[in-house]
């Protein structure tokens, strides 16, 4: 079974090793934001001779066949997740690390305008939003 990542990365003309498809598969069922540790992890749980520098090297190369993104969720560690046919944002629980992906058409129609303020078409942006649950401040304090 072909992942949809290795389809990316065989219509890219890429080579594909075994290894390289054992990444694109966990990366591919990944429905969350993994660090490259967090890849590696579940990497080795197919095949344990994987090792964290091939990890590296190859999420590096997925990025810059543009089939993986990049994100930062300000905590220093990089995150991946499949280049995503829709646009979406991110909301960051900095208590406990969750993220959520949201979209707003009234952000993006704004960040269009301030662009065109100054005189530019938007191409891309990138936006994060941090925050703690409601009520978590409360809860701390009682
Ligand atoms: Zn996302």
């Amino acid at each position: 079974m072909v992942s949809r990542i290795e389809q990316r990365c065989i219509d890219k003309g890429m080579k594909m090793t075994d290894q390289r498809r054992v990444i694109a598969r966990v990366l591919s069922e990944s429905d969350d934001h993994p660090d490259v540790e967090e890849v590696y992890r579940r990497a080795t749980a197919i095949d344990a001779h994987i090792s964290i520098a091939t990890v590296y090297r190859t999420v590096r190369l997925f990025e810059e066949a543009a089939i993986l993104e990049r994100h930062d969720f300000g905590d220093g560690r990089a995150r991946y997740e499949e280049s995503p046919s829709e646009h979406h944002d991110h909301l960051i629980d900095v208590q406990s690390g969750k993220v959520i992906e949201f979209t707003s058409p009234e952000i993006e129609a704004l960040q269009r305008e301030i662009a065109r303020r100054y005189g530019f078409r938007l191409v891309g942006h990138r936006l994060e939003l941090y925050g703690v649950p409601l009520g978590a401040d409360k809860e701390s304090e009682a």
